[in-house]
């Protein structure tokens, strides 16, 4: 899609498979195993009873969390939150394979005029409260506004309105994007950044009915760079030349559009600020700590962008997540578009899920782009924070709103 690189291309969770093979090869029981001791028969028996009784609800839940592999079956524990993802489909396989996961999401809207599918608010709004209907309020809604008309008397106006009934709708959080900054041209001429004082009173409304900015903003490094078909953004923007910075260096620099970014966190203490894709500071873990020392109301995803992670020094991206540990959300920006082919789509999540999870909690290898990396095995209660609590901290309404 138009919206990021995803750095989806390319991952190869074959390892991360067959780590799970040997792994249950490990687990297979010998053949003498089989065999049905006295004890084996009372606890058939005290199942067969279970079964039969009011509490068989309890037992097919089990029964389903069995049928995961071991990987996912961990995942799936600690009840994870996906901060990222773009399901308009409303089909309700998406709907089984979150309950099967135990998973929640943020359903993120997008607004950009250079993409017939995200040019407006609608469809995508209907598909989203769609599909957190058929999903049983597992994907929650995250709006998002049209910055074009920034110039239009009665903007701010018109937006707060919007907004507010987007909240009353059930909206958590807002998206906005990186057309700020690489797009838009006020009627001077001068490109417009996310802190331009006309967004100013909306950034105040978000912070006063207490939801979350998910803040989109600037592109990895490698869009202002040469082509790089090392790069995981190469294919991305081969496809993408009208998205692609260094093909046009009259846009402003990255680092003049994370300035305007830094300025309007800083300018809104109140405002919970969640920057999407490692808010653009994917190459360098202290970019991002640096941030997260000056600005206590932000914090970032990994939407698309744990590779990049993999392919910094493990010892300092562990070091990174065990310090900053309250302060990283995990995400995937999986998307799914009206019309997409659902069963490519729930594989994609799943290897995505088993991938990132073995690469967050164990030392395994995993794949990517013909490279071996190692996980980074961090602590349980580390796991815990990333994939559920800062999530239910920065995305307040996430597990409330059903
Ligand atoms: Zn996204």
């Amino acid at each position: 899609m138009t919206e990021k690189p995803s750095g989806k291309a390319g991952i190869n969770a074959s390892s991360a498979r067959s780590g799970n093979q040997n792994r249950r090869n490990t687990l297979m029981p010998s053949n003498h195993s089989y065999k049905l001791s006295w004890l084996g028969l009372m606890a058939l028996a005290v199942l067969l009873v279970l079964a039969n009784s009011p509490r068989t609800s309890l037992l097919s839940c089990a029964q389903a969390a069995d049928s995961l592999d071991p990987d996912l079956a961990a995942f799936s524990s600690l009840a994870p939150i996906d901060a990222h993802i773009h399901v308009y489909q409303d089909d309700p396989r998406f709907g089984t394979l979150m309950q099967r996961l135990n998973l929640r999401g943020l359903n993120i809207c997008v607004i950009d005029d250079r993409d017939p599918f995200y040019k407006g608010l609608e469809p995508q709004r209907g598909d989203a409260l769609k599909v957190r209907q058929l999903t049983g309020g597992r994907a929650v809604f995250c709006t998002t506004f049209s910055p074009y008309g920034f110039e239009e008397p009665g903007f701010a106006e018109r937006t707060i309105r919007q907004l507010d009934a987007d909240f009353a709708a059930g909206a958590i959080a807002v998206k906005i994007y990186k057309v700020m900054g690489m797009e838009m041209k006020s009627k001077a001429g001068k490109y417009v950044m996310p802190d331009d004082p006309a967004f100013e009173p909306v950034y105040r409304d978000i912070a006063a009915h207490n939801r979350t900015v998910v803040a989109h903003i600037a592109e990895p490094d490698s869009c202002w760079k040469a082509p790089d078909s090392s790069s995981p953004d190469y294919r991305y923007y081969q496809q993408h030349p009208q998205e692609y910075a260094y093909a046009h260096p009259e846009w402003p620099s990255k680092a003049a559009i994370l300035a305007a970014r830094d300025h309007f966190v800083a300018e809104n203490p109140k405002l919970r600020v969640v920057g999407a894709h490692l808010g653009s500071m994917e190459t360098d873990v202290n970019q991002i700590a640096q941030r997260f020392d000056r600005y206590p109301n932000f914090a970032v995803d990994t939407a698309a962008r744990v590779p990049y992670f993999m392919m910094q020094p493990r010892d300092k991206v562990r070091a990174f997540l065990i310090k900053y540990q309250d302060r990283v959300l995990y995400g995937t920006d999986l998307e799914v578009q009206p019309g997409s082919n659902t069963e490519a789509a729930l594989k994609e999540w799943n290897d995505t899920y088993r991938r990132d999870w073995v690469f967050f909690s164990s030392d395994r290898a995993v794949e990517y782009l013909g490279r071996t990396y190692h996980g980074l095995s961090l602590p349980a209660p580390v796991l815990r924070k990333i994939f559920h609590d800062n999530a239910v901290h920065w995305l307040p309404g996430i597990v409330a709103r059903q």
